[in-house]
């Protein structure tokens, strides 16, 4: 059993659930029989106003986050995003502000984002084929509105990556298309293995394509050479093709090859509690303390202790067999 050595991990990278809410019901996330008209979404006092978010991050980016990546649930779901994104873009220290969504609604809204600061954004598209689209994200939205919403955020200078999240006998066809699609556009695509987040996605082992197979079925048709230059932390591992300076393709392999020990990202949920570990069960109420007038240099202090004592390692333990836990759903936590 590998001992993780906490020393190895400064914190970096702070995820931003903006909401839980999403328009898509893509079934490995939010399977639309639970996520129904009856789910308790989250009550609209429990969600951190734009202000709060500010402050939190404000106290982790003085432990070390340079960081901050805005997710849901779908981000774009959130009524004024560019104003929140204004006010994260300027914290000294930042030095990336990026964001993950399901692209739906990013032809509207990339010029403005782009504007207000938002540098790059993760558009996740798991098929071309509509009709696969369609099944994935549960409620039959196209593939071609997000394509647009691809084309849409490269026109407004933000920089484009794709996730496509892999699941046996569902999109497999899809990988090389994707993969295709992304050579032309010149950007990056990250194939991320279907992971068992939540408890109510159904995950099965037999339902997860290891990432070799898929590096396997792209290198018939890419020369692909492993990426050197890796930065700690990354969770991928990338391929580029020579010549081609924009192209890459990752592999986010947290079931096959887990990576806990480079791990350096806290998640701040939408109703303002931090969680060190995609997996947790429980996270740490930072809005209480905050909504109670603490002071930046109390929160600091919080923060701080609270990563000191992480020792977070689930896609490990997992590897090592540990029976199923109770854990909070990805798009409450934030992906
Ligand atoms: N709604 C946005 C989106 O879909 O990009 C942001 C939130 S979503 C939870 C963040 C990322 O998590 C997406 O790229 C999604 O594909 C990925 N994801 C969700 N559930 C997953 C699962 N069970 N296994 C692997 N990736 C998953
Ligand atoms: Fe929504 Fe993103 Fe989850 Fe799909 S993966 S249901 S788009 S939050
Ligand atoms: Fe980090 Fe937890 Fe994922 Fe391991 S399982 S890489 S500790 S988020």
């Amino acid at each position: 059993m590998s001992v993780t050595d906490k020393a190895q991990r400064p914190l970096r990278d702070l995820r931003i659930s903006v909401t839980d809410r999403c328009n898509f019901r893509c079934r490995y996330c939010m399977p639309a029989e639970i996520f129904g008209a009856n789910y308790a979404f989250l009550p609209r006092e429990e969600i951190l106003r734009f202000g709060e978010i500010e402050m939190i991050a404000r106290s982790l980016v003085s432990v070390g986050v340079r960081k901050l990546r805005l997710t849901g649930g779908e981000p774009l779901m959130r009524r004024d995003l560019d104003v929140l994104i204004r006010r994260l873009a300027t914290i000294e220290g930042v030095d990336d502000v990026a964001m993950t969504t399901n692209g739906s609604l990013l032809t509207a809204n990339a010029q403005k984002l782009a504007e207000a600061g938002l540098h790059r954004v993760t558009v996740s598209l798991d098929a071309l084929d509509n009709a696969i689209f369609g099944k994935m994200n549960g409620v039959g939205a196209k593939a071609d509105r997000v394509i647009e919403g691809v084309d849409a955020a490269l026109a407004a200078g933000l920089g484009v990556k794709i996730n496509t999240v892999v699941q046996k006998g569902i999109n497999e066809s899809e990988l090389l298309p994707l993969a295709q699609f992304a050579h032309e556009r010149n950007i990056s695509i990250r194939y991320i293995e279907f992971m068992d987040t939540g408890n109510t996605n159904g995950w099965k082992h037999e339902q997860v394509v290891p990432s070799l197979k898929v590096l396997e079925k792209l290198q018939e048709h890419f020369s692909l050479e492993p990426v050197t230059n890796v930065a700690i932390g990354e969770t991928a591992k990338r391929y580029h093709v020579e010549g081609h300076d924009g192209f890459e393709v990752g592999f986010i392999s947290s079931v096959s090859k887990p990576f806990c020990r480079d791990c350096n990202r806290m998640r701040l949920s939408a109703d303002g509690h931090l969680y060190t570990c995609l997996f947790a069960h429980s996270g740490y109420d930072i809005k209480t303390p905050l909504r109670e007038g603490e002071t930046h240099q109390q929160l600091v202090s919080r923060v701080s202790m609270l990563w000191r004592a992480r020792d977070d390692r689930y896609s490990e333990l997992r590897s090592e067999g540990m029976a199923p836990i109770a854990k909070k759903e990805m798009s409450y936590l934030g992906g």
